[in-house]
């Protein structure tokens, strides 16, 4: 059986960056406390647990003065001072490209723009860009959620890191009707859209297609439905153990892709139980 990788897949720069930091924290402090998973992988985060990580749901739950990793995500400006007071040794593992959307909120809504934030209003990265903003503002799934606002003198509009850019150009259309004076900041992550792209193209190729990453992960869903969608036989695993043979068995070349929160070992693990 053939086995082709798709080109790229796998972790992110912001994910890769966000373990490689944790990591040394935890070499270094032995214990760090997260607030929230730090990646949608329980196979990584199972990992890093076991070298020291402390996962809680809120800050409320740190003790004082302990190591707090801040995942790539973000936080929002509150959560950053309640740690803070607590005494907290603050790692921050935020992803620049998320620092960039939180930067521009705050600076839209300061210069006097009504925000329009496209993404999910439940996401940890929208809360936290939320935390920057200093007016109004609006978080909108498309532009059909526009319509809920009145004609505005100036809207600004971002995104969250791993919306569509489709979806944005549809929502920047809309918002010419609602203002005089708009101005968007492109704050989309190419990483989710890239890896997208490389499984269509290799869905086509190939006789069927593994999806490897955390039934957890909303990117590796997305990966797997359009592996669906290409008419090629997909399956979602979260690691090798789960492969089925019957559904390897007769097909000739097998392709692999993986979300932006797995990790390059499971990735191989999953090519080497195919050999
Ligand atoms: S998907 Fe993009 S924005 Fe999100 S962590 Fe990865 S590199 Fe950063």
């Amino acid at each position: 059986m053939k086995v082709v990788v798709a080109e790229p897949t796998g972790l992110c720069f912001g994910v890769k960056r966000a373990i490689r930091t944790m990591e040394e924290a935890l070499e270094e402090k032995g214990r760090v406390f997260c607030i929230g998973s730090p990646i949608h992988n329980p196979q990584e985060v199972q990992r890093l647990v076991d070298k020291g990580l402390v996962v809680v749901e809120d800050d409320d739950r740190i003790p004082p003065d302990e190591p707090v990793f801040v995942r790539a995500h973000g936080i929002s400006p509150d959560v950053h001072q309640r740690l803070q007071d607590k005494g907290a040794r603050i790692i921050d593992g935020t992803c620049p490209f998320v620092r960039k959307a939180q930067e521009m909120a705050g600076r839209l809504s300061r210069e006097g723009y009504y925000l329009v934030v496209l993404g999910d209003e439940n996401h940890p990265e929208i809360k936290g860009i939320l935390g920057y903003v200093e007016g109004p503002y609006l978080v909108v799934s498309g532009k059909k959620d526009l319509r809920a606002i009145d004609k505005i003198d100036k809207i600004g509009i971002i995104s969250q890191t791993t919306q569509q850019e489709s979806t944005l150009k549809e929502l920047v259309s809309e918002a010419v009707g609602s203002a005089r004076e708009i101005k968007v900041s492109n704050t989309i992550c190419r990483a989710t859209v890239e890896r997208q792209e490389a499984v269509r193209r290799l869905a086509y190729k190939v006789d069927g297609i593994v999806i490897i990453g955390g039934h957890n992960s909303a990117n590796t869903g997305k990966l797997f439905r359009i592996a669906q969608e290409s008419g090629t036989p997909a399956l979602w695993v979260e690691q090798a153990d789960q492969l089925d043979g019957r559904w390897l068995s007769g097909k000739g070349t097998i392709g692999i892709a993986a979300g932006a929160s797995t990790p390059d070992w499971l990735i191989k693990q999953l090519q080497q139980a195919m050999l």
